[in-house]
């Protein structure tokens, strides 16, 4: 088993100024091999405690991945912690000496003396090529153990790990065989009550996690190959989709307006929004059958869309009746098959107050919901609702 452990440099990181999506990244990507990690953790630039850091992750981990501090600058410090962690002295490497002022004169520039650091070495590292920026990283082979140096700037760290880390990592042989349902309309507890003692395995897993779209259940199996994690999973993952298949709505990529798209069956969809902001529009700007949105809070232009004037005075337009109007309204005055209508108060009084409502072949439907939350999250809340809705 690989054991890894990351540890991401940077006090803007430490004092949460910008979010470690390195990280997260990396997780995900060790995850998908078959590498166990064990730890992730944040230093500042501080070349005392990096050093220290490394150390401790070296005694534990057969793989350390650190992120961030290969600048040209005196608070860029990763190099010389590894050299110091390992009592190995760095020296200018002639190569890598001349590719970095040849990066330079190829954009007509002087390199500038500080980055001269960006060319060192130890005895241990072999440098990693950065096809994105200045900032070689470090492939670190000491005593069994592998320490690996990549750059902070997101885009310049993953093309480097695919390029030039994964094919020199020794990865575990293991595959892995995963399949993610995802459900709406039940809650992450009465998901977990559902399932009972399949989550308590360890291989295969079954996990949830609660989205924005509803909560997910990832089933994930591992075996020696790919067809036999497929068949390890697949008594598990049976009785998972049995058991929650009146709440499922689709699987791994599929999308929630995916889903809607689906359950309209060619028939086209027209949408009004009063207080999402257009939040449902932008969901389904993508699927077929979207024909046409309004998106207002205008009193006028909702009553020209079929809001009923009586109902805006007695019941306002945060309402099931006016909800059901204008759902009527999408379907008539939009020219769609189906009307989709979601009214919502994204602040002031009454906010996160939603309904949504379906109009089409004769049947209207009608949903409440009430969430917490700032604005943002009210009307993406809100247009979830409506998709939800959609979807029955
Ligand atoms: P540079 O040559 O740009 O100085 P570097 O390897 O020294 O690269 P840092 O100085 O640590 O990297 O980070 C450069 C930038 O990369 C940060 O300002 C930040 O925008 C981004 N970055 C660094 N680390 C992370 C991280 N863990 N997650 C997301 N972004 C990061
Ligand atoms: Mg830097």
């Amino acid at each position: 088993m690989l054991l890894a452990e990351i540890i991401s440099v940077g006090t803007e990181l430490l004092f949460g100024e910008i979010v470690d999506s390195n990280a997260a990244y990396l997780a995900q990507q060790l995850a998908a091999r078959g590498v166990t990690l064990h730890r992730k953790s944040v230093l500042g630039d501080n070349l005392a405690r990096v050093t220290d850091g490394i150390h401790l992750a070296l005694s534990r981990a057969d793989l350390v991945i650190l992120g961030g501090g290969l600048g040209p600058t005196d608070d860029d410090l990763t190099r010389e912690a590894i050299a110091a962690a390992l009592n190995e002295t760095p020296h200018e490497d002639p190569g890598l000496l001349t590719w970095l002022e040849g990066l330079y004169s190829s954009r007509g520039r002087a390199m500038p003396q500080v980055n001269r650091k960006q060319a060192w070495l130890i005895p241990s590292a072999e440098a990693l090529p950065n096809p994105a920026g200045t900032a070689p990283g470090w492939f670190v082979r000491t005593a069994g153990k592998i320490i690996i140096a990549l750059p902070g700037p997101p885009r310049e760290m993953k093309r480097m790990w695919q390029e030039q880390v994964l094919p020199r990592l020794p990865l575990p042989t293991q595959a892995l065989f995963t399949v993610t349902l995802h459900t709406q309309g039940i809650g992450e507890s009465n998901v977990a009550e559902l399932l009972g003692d399949l989550t308590k395995a360890a291989n295969p897993s079954v996990a949830t996690y609660a989205r924005k779209t509803g909560v997910d259940v990832r089933v994930a199996a591992s075996a020696a190959t790919a067809e036999e994690a497929q068949a390890l999973a697949a008594p598990v993952l049976d009785a998972v989709r049995i058991r929650l298949k009146r709440w499922t709505w689709g699987e791994d990529g599929d999308t929630l307006a995916g889903a809607v798209t689906r359950a309209l069956a060619g028939r086209s969809l027209g949408v009004i929004e009063a207080g999402s902001a257009g939040a449902l529009s932008l969901l389904l700007a993508d699927e077929p059958g979207f024909l046409d949105a309004a998106v207002t809070v205008d009193h006028a232009r909702l009553i020209t869309l079929g809001l009923t004037p009586v109902t805006l005075r007695d019941q306002g337009v945060v309402s099931e009746a006016a909800a059901l109007e204008l759902a009527v309204g999408a379907r008539e005055h939009l020219g769609a098959d189906v009307g989709l209508a979601v009214v919502t108060a994204p602040g002031g009084q009454g906010a996160g107050q939603t309904y949504a409502a379906i109009s089409g072949r004769g049947v209207e439907h009608v949903i409440h919901v009430n969430w917490p939350g700032d604005a943002a999250q009210i009307r993406e809340r809100a247009a979830v609702a409506a998709l939800a809705l959609a979807l029955r």
